[in-house]
């Protein structure tokens, strides 16, 4: 059995799904992916154009010296559906699937080192390797369908033909030579567009080519200011990501649920939670509620900034009270989107607590916010 075949053997012990072995070099994807910076795509994602990180991208030796194998792996997370009628209630918020169970950076980084102890182990030598969930300066789903786990589609996602891109990937850089994995010819997206037609905000700008700045994911997670008046109409009930475009792909068909208990969907009152409840979250019981999870990392000001975005998108004068008790959240950001909400439910009572509101305002970015509401009345 070679190296690369009792590897494989591994991983799979381990739980991960898919695991293929490729070479690091040339960088598959790389014009594409600095094109894509050039345009600015990546919005305030500064870090992914710093020129050390660019480097380290362009030349994965800089990463790991004498890396000559790249190993990739990919695990499924499919836990099913809610039905329709929870996903579109517009009083409750739609959780990106992935954040359902437990935060994958957690569970991945640690089966990658055991990939790497494996290694030296088998080989009978110390061997250098690196592992990267997510976080490292490499083009994953690029390197991924050269491993042979999938294609991208032009929904920018890695697809798995024979179970679709409900999947996380991590990589492990080695400087031992590998035998590469064969890799079998894959699917691919055809004539279909469905992604690009489906996307609420039009981020999908080109087949393969998203425009970050307008994707409902980087808008409720990367960005840590104001989302822009302009986009928030736009995000409907999602609070945490987005999966529409990967939920209208006709490879999500193969989709099976995932053998790992870790990332099975907790319940509905997690994925698919009551706005009102999350807007009288406090920082306890923030912390309390989302530890250990994905969504833990945007804190409690982002996600009340979402939740106030979901409940200015429902209208409903039932969200007024505690939208206005919010409008005295300690949060700027908090206090200045639950503006914006008040002001698109309206009427007489939104407008009185919106000048109250104005009259004893320390913020000038909430003031601001504040009477753009006003003027909305
Ligand atoms: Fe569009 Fe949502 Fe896909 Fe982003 S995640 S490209 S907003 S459909
Ligand atoms: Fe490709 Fe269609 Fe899936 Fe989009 S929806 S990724 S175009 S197959």
């Amino acid at each position: 059995m070679s190296l690369t075949a009792e590897l494989c053997a591994y991983a799979s012990d381990l739980g991960l799904d898919w695991v293929g072995v490729t070479s690091p070099f040339p960088v598959p994807g790389l014009a594409f992916y600095t094109a894509w910076i050039e345009q600015g795509y990546h919005g305030e994602m500064t870090y992914l154009a710093r020129p050390d990180r660019l480097e380290r991208r362009a030349d994965p030796a800089k990463i790991l010296p004498g890396v000559r194998s790249l190993i990739s792996v990919g695990v499924n997370y499919y836990s099913g559906r809610f039905p329709a009628a929870l996903e579109d209630d517009p009083a409750r918020g739609r959780i990106s699937r992935y954040a359902w169970g437990s935060d994958y950076h957690a569970w991945l980084l640690p089966r990658l080192e055991a990939l790497g102890a494996f290694l030296e182990q088998a080989s009978g030598h110390l061997v250098a390797w690196r592992a990267y969930v997510d976080t490292g300066p490499i083009l994953e789903r690029a390197y991924a369908a050269q491993a042979g786990l999938g294609f991208i589609g032009k929904n920018t996602c890695l697809i798995q033909p024979r179970a679709g891109s409900w999947l996380f990937l991590g990589e492990l850089l080695t400087d031992l030579a590998l035998d590469p994995t064969l890799v079998e010819a894959s699917g691919g997206c055809g004539i279909c567009t469905r992604c690009l037609a489906a996307c609420p905000t039009g981020a999908l700008v080109a087949p393969y080519t998203l425009d970050a700045r307008r994707c409902i994911s980087y808008l409720t997670i990367e960005l840590k200011g104001p989302i822009p008046p302009a986009l928030r109409p736009l995000l409907g009930n999602h609070i945490y990501g987005c999966d529409r475009c990967q939920e209208v792909c006709p490879w999500q068909r193969f989709a099976v649920p995932t053998a790992e208990p870790a990332f099975r969907t907790a319940d509905a009152t997690y994925a698919v939670p009551l706005l009102l409840d999350l807007l009288r979250l406090d920082a306890d019981a923030f912390e309390a509620q989302y530890r250990g999870s994905a969504l833990h990392r945007i804190g409690r000001g982002r996600l009340l900034r979402n939740v106030a975005v979901a409940l200015g998108n429902w209208r409903a004068p039932e969200a007024l009270p505690g939208l206005i008790a919010a409008l005295r959240d300690a949060e700027p950001l908090v206090r200045g989107h639950a503006a914006w909400a008040v002001g698109r439910i309206g009427g007489a009572e939104a407008c009185r607590a919106l000048q109250v509101a104005l009259s004893s305002e320390p913020d000038p970015s909430v003031q601001q916010e504040l009477r753009a509401a006003l003027l909305m009345i």
